[in-house]
């Protein structure tokens, strides 16, 4: 089958042919039928992250089931589903009390070194999967715990962002901020991720939604996605903007999309009393923060402020999936204006180039039923 393969830091990535092995024990081989571009693959096929390499990429994955594993009880062939790039052992204390994110045995759903062979190489040896996934390729052979079947009128585009860009926009917004009707939210980085905690706002009955991005494109897209206000940041000052858009107040939710420590750090200047500013945009390795100019000096003290970091919205997925699913269903969540387009995987370089340049929310791999 065809992958787009990682082979190193800051090169392109290369369609390839390569070979999946059979599933064993709780492994399911998946169909792929549709593969989101997030931004974090980029940030690691440019950056590395200390990711091993060569690797698949891909994490935002839906598709059918075609083959289980001999120990799989959950998931059965012709199963559509989603993925999620967690890897739950289902056994620790913080998986068992639903704390996926903290689970203290991620690496019990890879193969064992023991095994006869890895679950995915080409001519010149194993290649990794990003998270146990790989989803950049026609079918992903992924352990049963990162997946949860779904109901198969769910388009597959829509469903397969699910798995990053909803639940970690959405799920900072209803699991993290828990936020309140009539509460104040910020948006910095309206893109598929940003859009997701916009619209989340809005159902959850803010009713003060300031979406700040560099692009017109995305800002139109926030207004779009509810919100209620947005601010061009390479226009104005987006801490000034905030302040003035709340009646010099400030917010109780900052949320931070972009992995830059400026952002952050004009989140933090943008909170109002109890404000929490929240970091999901990952950082670069090194990156430092300033507590704008000292905690004592700053608000955060006497204001009890916080700051706080946040990874997949703090989901259990096999909880949030399949609510919103349910909540696309019934047309309450937006997930058509977020699949800007829908492209072949051997557009993928091109596609990581419209992302980073030309305001789309997200971009999808898609491929044909195989049957
Ligand atoms: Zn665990
Ligand atoms: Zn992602």
């Amino acid at each position: 089958m065809r992958a787009a393969v990682t082979r190193g830091i800051g090169q392109a990535f290369e369609i390839a042919d390569v070979t999946l092995s059979p599933p064993e024990g709780r492994e399911v081989l998946v169909e792929v039928r549709a593969s989101g571009l997030c931004h974090s693959d980029i940030t690691v096929a440019q950056k590395g992250m200390g990711v091993p390499m060569p690797i698949v990429l891909g994490h935002e994955i839906a598709g059918v089931v075609k083959a289980v594993g001999p120990l799989v009880t959950r998931i059965k062939i012709g199963d559509h589903v989603v993925a999620a790039a967690l890897q739950p052992c289902g056994q620790c204390p913080a998986c068992l009390r639903g704390n996926l994110n903290a689970c203290s045995n991620p690496g019990a759903l890879d193969r064992d070194a023991s095994a006869s062979e890895c679950r995915l190489h080409d001519d010149c040896g194993c290649l990794g999967q990003l998270q146990g996934l790989g989803g950049f390729a026609e079918q992903a052979l992924i352990h049963e715990n990162q997946l949860v079947s779904i109901d198969k009128a769910m388009p597959f585009p829509q469903a397969s962002i699910i798995g990053c860009a909803v639940v970690t926009g959405c799920g900072a917004v209803f699991n993290a901020a828990k936020v309140a009707p009539g509460q104040s939210v910020v948006v910095f980085g309206c893109g598929g991720v940003g859009l997701n905690a916009i619209q989340a706002a809005k159902l959850a009955g803010a009713t003060r939604i300031i979406g700040v991005d560099i692009q017109q494109a995305k800002l139109d897209l926030a207004t779009k996605f509810g919100a209620t206000d947005v601010i061009d940041s390479s226009a104005a000052n987006p801490v000034d903007a905030v302040r003035a858009a709340t009646g010099g107040a400030g917010v109780d939710h900052a949320f931070v999309m972009i992995g830059v420590p400026a952002v952050a750090e004009s989140a933090m200047a943008v909170l109002g009393f109890g404000g929490t500013a929240y970091l999901i945009g990952g950082m670069s390795p090194g990156a430092e923060l300033k507590l704008l100019p000292s905690p004592m000096d700053s608000a955060l003290l006497p204001l009890q402020q916080g700051v706080r970091g946040l990874w997949l919205g703090s989901s259990n997925f096999y909880h949030d999936i399949p609510l919103y699913v349910d909540l696309y269903m019934r047309g309450m969540l937006n997930l058509d204006d977020l699949v800007s387009q829908t492209i072949k995987l051997e557009d993928i370089n091109e596609a990581y180039e419209t992302l980073e340049h030309g305001g789309v929310a997200r971009s999808v791999i898609t491929f044909p039923a195989a049957d």
